[in-house]
């Protein structure tokens, strides 16, 4: 009979049932997820037993898998799991006592089970004892750090072979979406995964106290900052001999933001507000395209906003990004007009300022100011330069 802490099993189904009936209030949590575990226990071997029996191929399922889901509303994983747990608890009657006793919870019950499992051959090397005491003392991300490090010590050829399957099954899907939001769904081996967040995350922490964006939020702006660096760098493999660059394209009018002007098209993508074109406008290469009923007559050269002399002395002066605390050095910068070059501010140097990714985002779509207050760059937030707006002029842009 099985039981837990002591009870029996029709002791525990009594308990579930009260939980459904919401009787008896507060549910023993521990206790309940104890009895959860041990029926867990029972389905595996119940399952295990219909595929000894081959009962599922009396209804023409090909696999037990396969009758398992279609029979009890599982994913193929979950009823592969049980399987395994099933079968491997056959030969393990200390972890099968310690999961229906309460020992050991079915999560870990089930990462010994598909270690055991995988070392297929080698099933030999499973130490029972040694494995079910560290189950005891674990959590389930502690246990399944030690069952991976227990594998590749009992079978380092399995380990690989497992590790490059793994690594078959990576993917990258990017997606545009009818508003113009892109969904990123993707999978990636274990290094690539870890190198990955590495990136992100020193990309990603919050850039000072008015940073307010969620966690999702900077980890967003954290790989498409990393991305523009590694265009803005010019040292990407050139795809039809130019250099990997967005293309945007935009009339004189909306460049100037006038009144019924239509939106920039941005390549692979959809229209973008003219914030953001200027944002862009502050640090690109322009080419003059002149139509005539929609026919090129004219393509000019393509020339930089910021010409190389400028930038390379707007690089000497500020050194990075110039918002207070800001950690971004210099190549994680650029550079920002403080009069909008789309309202003919000069690219100056007494005009310029380098700023990182965000911080030029929060100053063109986000609403904060630049003054340039003598050598120093002021930053002004939203609300204040709402008010000094509402006092009438006194704001100088630049010096
Ligand atoms: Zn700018
Ligand atoms: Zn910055």
């Amino acid at each position: 009979m099985l039981g837990v802490g002591g009870k029996d099993l029709s002791e525990l189904l009594g308990a579930i049932a009260k939980f459904q009936a919401r009787e008896d209030r507060p549910v023993d949590l521990k206790a309940l997820r104890a009895g959860i575990d041990a029926l867990e226990a029972e389905f595996s071997a119940e399952a295990r037993r219909v595929q000894l029996g081959k009962e599922h191929l009396a209804d023409g399922s090909a696999t037990l898998v396969t009758w398992l889901s279609r029979l009890c509303g599982m994913s193929a994983t979950s009823a592969a799991d049980r399987l395994c747990v099933g079968t491997q608890l056959e030969s393990m009657p200390r972890v099968a006592g310690a999961l229906s006793s309460g020992e050991i919870g079915y999560q870990s019950a089930s990462l010994l089970c598909h270690l055991r499992d995988q070392l297929g051959e080698k099933r030999d090397r499973f130490d029972e004892s040694e494995m079910l005491e560290l189950a005891r003392r674990h959590s389930v991300a502690t246990l399944r750090f030690l069952c991976r490090y227990a594998r590749h010590v009992a079978d380092p050829d399995g380990f690989f072979r497992d590790a490059e399957a793994d690594f078959r099954r990576r993917r990258l899907h990017i997606s545009p979406l009818m508003g113009g939001m892109h969904v990123i769904d993707g999978l990636l081996d274990a290094e690539g995964g870890a190198v990955l967040r590495t990136a992100l995350e020193a990309l990603s922490k919050r850039m000072g106290v008015d940073d307010q964006r969620t966690d999702g939020q900077r980890k967003a702006d954290a790989l498409v900052e990393l991305v523009h660096h590694a265009m803005d760098e010019g040292r990407l493999p050139k795809r039809n001999g130019v250099r990997p660059h967005v293309t945007l394209t935009t009339t004189l009018e909306g460049l100037k933001n006038q009144l019924g002007a239509p939106p920039a098209d941005l390549e692979l993508s959809l229209p973008i507000s003219t914030r953001s074109l200027e944002r862009i406008a502050c640090d690109c290469s322009i080419s003059r395209v002149l139509l005539a009923d929609s026919m090129v007559i004219d393509v000019g050269r393509a020339t930089r906003v910021v010409s190389a002399p400028m930038r390379r002395a707007l690089r000497v002066r500020d050194k990075g990004c110039r918002w207070p605390g800001c950690d971004r050095p210099l190549s994680w910068s650029s550079p920002h007009h403080i009069i909008a070059w789309a309202k003919d501010g000069p690219s100056k140097l007494s005009n310029l300022v380098l700023l990182c990714y965000y911080h030029h985002r929060q100053v063109h779509e986000a609403g904060w100011q630049v003054v340039k207050a003598g050598r120093e760059f002021r930053f002004i937030p939203p609300d204040r330069v709402m008010m000094r707006r509402a006092r009438g002029p006194g704001l100088r842009w630049a010096a």
